[in-house]
């Protein structure tokens, strides 16, 4: 078996552990990313939103953009309750990740695809690369970005954050749409349902919780689906399908030892809308950052200074979010009442809940 050293290895060639190993490469650390995937960011497991702010952060263009959207559209069982003007834009989130990646590559960082991080044995990660036999990895720093169900976040006893299944199609638009629609509706416990629109296509798709008696998550996306048909949204049947886990609570810390961890990794979605993508990218860099600095002062104690910048800057957004999630599920028979104080567009959302 043969042994390959580097200062920093990044598990997962998503927005997180792209953006981290640009950052780190760029710093001057020798980095290796591994990704189970042959492809980069295929096959999409998303509903491929971002917020217009973004764009601006990550200097990549808009080869990745799909249609840019007005704002959104927030409907409570069935009905239109809000209509705000919230820029942003539906991307290629396949093409997104590949350019993420692209960058991280032209930084210096070696990504090593079909490759998965199986297990790590005396301060090495064994890893498989299809078609050829194990290898291991001795990295001084090692970034766990692989994902909601992070094998990384096993190894330093941080996997056991609460996950939501969510389903998804892609489906042709009746006509073409500006804004994206959300769907809270007392069938879909602890989540929603959304349309967003993608040129002449939409990405509609259901996230939500499992309860006894509940309903399942497959029936409730085909009659979101058939009332959408009904109303002339979308038509026809639907043209492909994907489906995923969503973090809906952080892990409680995101370093031990010489392991960091980072986006769905770190279970650093939004506990509310299930967004993603902004905290990977910019929370990856982060991790890419300090791990850099940890090698270059051979001190792992800079490793620290990631939790501390990341809980500065997204730490109270996702604290808000988590305790409108408990107030959400405790209270979900009252939907109708508290759904202001629990969706982020409502300005009761942004105040106290008495
Ligand atoms: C249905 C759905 C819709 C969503 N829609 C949106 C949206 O519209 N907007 C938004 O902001 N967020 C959305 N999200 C959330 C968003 O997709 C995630 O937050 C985002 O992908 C997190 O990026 P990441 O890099 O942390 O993880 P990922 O994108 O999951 O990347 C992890 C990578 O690690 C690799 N990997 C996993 N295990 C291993 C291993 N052992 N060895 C090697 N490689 C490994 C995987 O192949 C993958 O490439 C959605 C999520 C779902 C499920």
């Amino acid at each position: 078996m043969i042994t390959i050293a580097c200062d920093i290895l990044v598990v997962g060639a998503g927005p997180a552990g792209s953006s981290a190993a640009r950052e780190a490469a760029a710093r001057g650390a020798d980095v290796i990313v591994v990704d189970r995937r042959a492809v980069v960011g295929v096959p999409v497991q998303c509903a491929e939103y971002i917020p217009a702010p973004l764009i601006g952060e990550l200097h990549l263009g808009r080869g990745f953009v799909v249609q840019p959207v007005k704002g959104m559209r927030t409907f409570l069982n069935g009905r239109l309750l809000q209509q705000i003007v919230a820029p942003g834009y539906t991307i290629r989130r396949d093409v997104f990740d590949q350019m993420l990646a692209e960058e991280a590559r032209k930084s210096g960082a070696r990504v090593l695809l079909s490759t998965t991080a199986v297990s790590r044995q005396d301060g090495e990660v064994v890893v498989r690369q299809k078609g050829a036999s194990l290898s291991r990895i001795r990295p001084r720093v090692i970034i766990g970005a692989d994902g909601p169900r992070s094998k990384v976040a096993g190894w330093i006893s941080c996997n056991k954050k609460e996950l939501m299944p969510a389903v998804q199609v892609r489906v042709a638009l009746a006509q073409l749409m500006e804004f994206t629609e959300i769907f809270l509706d007392n069938r879909i416990y602890g989540g929603y349902g959304w349309l967003f629109p993608r040129g002449n296509e939409a990405n509609v798709g259901v996230g939500m919780k499992i309860r006894n008696g509940g309903d399942r998550i497959g029936r409730v996306l085909q009659e979101l689906l058939a009332r959408l048909a009904a109303e002339g949204k979308i038509k026809g049947k639907p043209l492909g399908a994907t489906a995923g886990w969503v973090p809906v609570e952080a892990a409680q810390t995101l370093r031990a030892g010489n392991i960091l961890l980072a986006g769905d990794a770190a279970g650093h979605t939004h506990p509310i809308t299930g967004a993603g993508i902004p905290q990977a990218v910019i929370g990856g860099r982060m991790a890419g950052k300090w791990a850099a600095c940890a090698v270059d002062r051979a001190d792992l104690s800079a490793l620290a200074e990631y939790e501390s910048e990341w809980r500065e800057f997204f730490g109270e957004a996702l604290e808000k979010a988590s305790s409108r999630r408990r107030l959400l599920e405790r209270e979900w028979d009252r939907l109708e009442e508290i759904v202001k104080y629990c969706w982020v567009t409502f300005k009761e959302y942004h105040s106290e809940y008495e």
